[in-house]
Formats: structure tokens, sequence, C-alpha cells
């Protein structure tokens, strides 16, 4: 009997997932595949908490497939060695996949493809709204500039999510193979993690979209409104299951747009509903930008700032990732990295800033430090994160931008929440002081004073970016 093949990759889940519907589509029973590829799990950008959130989702995949009277298969190894024996043991006619745009999964696919024969590999569009190259200038040059993409974006029709119906392989015949243990895949992570899997996903996705979404334009700089800290939520927390396709891009947009639509939504939900959707677009734009502009992984995405002069500080890079800067907001957030394997999005821009702008260290350590603790380390999303707030970026903030720690840290954390819940060292502090410790009397024992003094790190720095403007 012939049978097609669905190697999930980032798309782990069986809903709307489009290369899948196509598999099922063909009439031919699916034999679903997983492939632990040793130069993304044992690569230096691997993260602990995200093989961790992988495995999980594996294991809820595995269970789902079973109940429809199939299985995962599972292997280990080069994916083109792998799926030529694949193709040949399970007697398939074709291999279906997703499409993923950064540039190690599309010299990957191009191999697979060659390997076996362009003709039996269909790769789908389905990580994104709108794929790469169809949101272009009127001349078909790529949009580098975040709001013109968004109208370009926002005016395209869009898919509904849809999910087909067909076979999957029973799997006789095909040796299955087990989900490996985590320290099978390297170090160990033991966070507590979100729950894992598309059923977790959308329970997030509904629970946000009913309680929280509509405020969302007011509330979501607040850090300390999180599901980790036990508190309704300023933000969907959604990113992990984004990054690894347990919750579909068009399941998130049409929650949103139905929930903007409802005869009820006043002007504020809706405004919070238009908000959120512009985060998703975010996601999009860096994916388009990777696509088109490859060199962003390891050089400024505007030449002339590779020209740079970036400190070389060890020991304050270290003080950094260990969330021992003396400043409460950087410390706390850098401390909910490695604790939890999550951040807030304003907390990434703190501390983002503080590492390129306060102490004039290269986004490339704070890029690569996020990848191997964030359980939704993106390399497209991160990087456009690091480079935009490194001033380095497409559509850069301005490089005279530089966050202040301390007024930040009032304004997204006023009552200090999130500071005491991740600074110990600091839970008595006055809320007057706490934000600014080292102004108290007797500053607090056991917390150091600022690395940096802030005013004179932003000079610093506006006279480096001069340099190279100039
Ligand atoms: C320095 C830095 C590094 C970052 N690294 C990553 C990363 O590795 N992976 C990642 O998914 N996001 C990254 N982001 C973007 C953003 O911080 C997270 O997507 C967001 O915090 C996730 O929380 P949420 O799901 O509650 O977001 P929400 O506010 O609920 O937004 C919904 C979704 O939109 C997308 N999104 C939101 N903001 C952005 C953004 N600025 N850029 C791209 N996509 C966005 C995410 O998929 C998110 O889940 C980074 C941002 C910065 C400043």
């Amino acid at each position: 009997m012939t049978a097609v093949i669905h190697w999930f990759r980032r798309d782990l889940r069986l809903h709307d997932n489009s290369a899948l519907n196509a598999a099922l589509e063909s009439g031919l029973p699916v034999v679903p595949v997983f492939i632990f590829d040793p130069a993304i799990y044992r690569g230096e950008r691997a993260s602990a908490s995200r093989t961790a959130f992988l495995l999980a989702g594996l294991r809820h995949l595995q269970s789902e497939l079973a109940r429809r009277g199939s299985g995962l298969v599972i292997r280990h190894g080069e994916p083109v060695t792998v799926l030529r024996a694949l193709m040949e043991q399970s007697a398939a006619t074709a291999l279906y996949f997703n499409a993923d745009y950064s540039p190690y999964a599309r010299s990957r696919d191009r191999r697979v493809a060659e390997a076996l024969g362009v003709e039996r590999v269909r790769s789908e569009h389905d990580l994104l709204m709108h794929p790469p190259g169809m949101v272009m200038t009127g001349e078909g040059k790529p949009l580098t500039v975040f709001t013109p993409f968004k109208r370009r974006w926002l005016e395209l029709p869009k898919v509904l999510p849809r999910t087909a119906i067909g076979r999957f392989h029973d799997l006789g015949g095909v040796a299955q193979g087990v989900l490996p243990e985590a320290r099978e895949l390297g170090p160990v992570s033991l966070l507590a993690l979100p729950a894992a899997g598309e059923a977790a996903a959308m329970a997030r996705l509904e629970r946000f979209a009913q309680t929280s979404l509509g405020e969302y334009k007011e509330r979501r700089d607040l850090v300390f409104a999180q599901p980790w800290l036990e508190q309704a939520e300023s933000t969907s927390a959604l990113s992990p299951y984004l990054r690894l396709g347990m919750l579909s891009i068009r399941q998130a947009y049409e929650m949103a747009m139905a929930i903007g639509q409802q005869a009820e939504a006043g002007a504020q939900v809706r405004a919070s509903v238009e908000t959120w959707i512009s985060e998703l677009v975010w996601r999009e734009f860096y994916n388009h930008i990777l696509y088109h502009f490859p060199h962003v992984l390891t050089r400024s995405f505007r030449s002339e700032y590779d020209a740079l002069e970036w400190r070389h500080a060890p020991e304050e890079f270290a003080a950094w990732a260990a969330g021992m800067t003396g400043y409460p907001i950087v410390d706390a957030a850098m401390r909910q990295l490695v604790q939890t394997g999550w951040m807030h999005n304003r907390a990434r821009m703190i501390v983002a800033s503080f590492l390129t702008k306060d102490l004039l260290l290269d986004w490339r350590l704070g890029e690569l430090h996020f990848m191997r603790h964030l359980i939704d380390g993106d390399p497209a999303a991160n990087n456009g994160g690091w480079q935009w707030t490194a001033g380095t970026g497409t559509d850069a903030q301005p490089y005279f931008r530089i966050f202040n720690p301390v007024s930040q840290s009032r304004k997204c954390d006023p009552d200090g929440r999130y500071i005491r819940h991740f600074v110990p060292e600091l839970r008595d502090v006055p809320e007057q002081y706490l934000h600014a410790p080292w102004e108290m009397p007797i500053p607090p024992r056991g917390y150091p004073r600022p690395m940096i003094d802030h005013a004179l790190a932003r000079e610093r720095t506006l006279a480096a970016f001069q340099a190279v403007r100039s």
C-alpha cells in the first residue's frame, strides 16, 4: 500500500495545518514523522527549556494521533538521510511539509527536495498569514519599514483556518521509534513550563480573548500582569505556541477579529484588537526581513552600523545575564528569563536597551543569550527585536532614543510587584525607592549598586553612534 509522509517541524498541530491538510487530501494514508535534527537541538542556539517544551508538545501530538489510530514516527539524524530511508520503508510517494523561512531551514529543505526529487516534495505556506514575496512595494521590492508593511498586509485578503478530513496511516510495518528523554538531547531544563500542545494553546487563546484582549491597548506594557505571576495577563503569552506551531496564525487572527466584530464591542475593544493584530504583523514583518535579508542573522541590517565599536567587557555581560546590574527592573527581567524561559515584551526592550545602549555591548551577545533561554526563542523575532532596540535594524528605533531604566520601571511596574517577585533582596524596600534603591538613606544589603551611571552611559553611546554616522 502506498502512502504519503507529513514531516512535522514547527507546526505541531493537527488543526489548520496547511501541509497536513494537503497530505490528508491526497487520499493516501498519511505517515506523520518528526525528526530530531542534531543541527538544531545540539546547535549553539539550542535551549534546554525550548527542547523541553518541544518534547511536551510532541507527546501531546502523539496522543492526538493515537486517538486517530496512528502514531508519530520518531527519527534522529540528518533529514535527507532519514527521509530517504523512511520514504522507502513506508512506500511513500510524496513528502509534505510547511515552508520555514530561516536560512538554515531553506537550505535544508532545498537539499531534501534535490535528494528526493522535487516532483515528490510538496511544500506549503503555513507559518505566516502572508508568506514572503506577498507583501511588497508596487515595484516588487521588500518593504523594510513596518508601517507601510502593515498597511499592505492589512489590505491583502485573509485565509481562514481549515482542517481537512483524511486518513492517517496505522503505521503497521513502519517502525515508530520512541520519543527521547530530555537528557538524551542535551542539558535538562528544570523549569516549570506552560502546558504544551494545541489544546493548551487554544485554551490560552480563548482565555486571553475573553478576558484580556479588550484591554490590551491600555495594559500591554504592564510587566507584572502575567500568567507566570498568576495575575490577569496584559499580553497573551502565546509566543511559545506560535513559535512551535501549536497554534496557527490564522486561528489567532480569526479569534481576535471575532472579538472585535462582536456587536457589543466598543471603541476600546476594537482599538485593542487592532493593536494586538499589529503585534502579529510584527511577527510576519521580521520573518519577511529574515527571508529577504538573511545577512541580519550575523550583521547589522544597516551596514554602516557594522563599524560600531562595541565594548569588550565579559564581566559586565555576566552581571547583566545574572540579573545583577543594580537596576531593579533590568535584574527582575533577566532573572525572569532564566527562571521561567520567558520575558514580557516591554522587559525585553528594557534589558536589550540596557545591554546595547548603557553597556555598549554587542547586540549579538544578548541575542544569543535570549536564544539559549527563551521557550519562544525565534530567529526572526529575536533578531528583529535586538536589532530594533540596538538601533542597527530595519525601521530602527532612532539611535538617540535610549530607554531610561528607572522611568521605564515606574511606568511598567508601578507598584513594584514584578521587581519584588524576581528580586527578593528588594522585597522589603518601600515603594518610593524600589525603582532606584541606591537613593535610600541606607541602601538594601546584598543588592549591588548600579553598575553604571545611566546619564553618562547615554552620552557615551550617543558619541559612539554619532562617530559611525558621520
Ligand atoms: C529583544 C527582543 C527579543 C525578542 N525575542 C523574541 C523571540 O525570540 N520570539 C518571539 O516570539 N518574540 C520575541 N520578541 C517579541 C516579543 O517580545 C514577544 O513576541 C512577546 O513578548 C511575546 O509575548 P506574548 O505572546 O504575550 O505577546 P502578545 O503581545 O500577546 O503578542 C501576540 C503575538 O505577536 C507576536 N509578537 C508580539 N510582539 C512582537 C514583536 N515585537 N516582534 C515579533 N513578534 C511579536 C508574538 O508571536 C506574540 O505571541 C522579542 C522582542 C524583543 C524586544
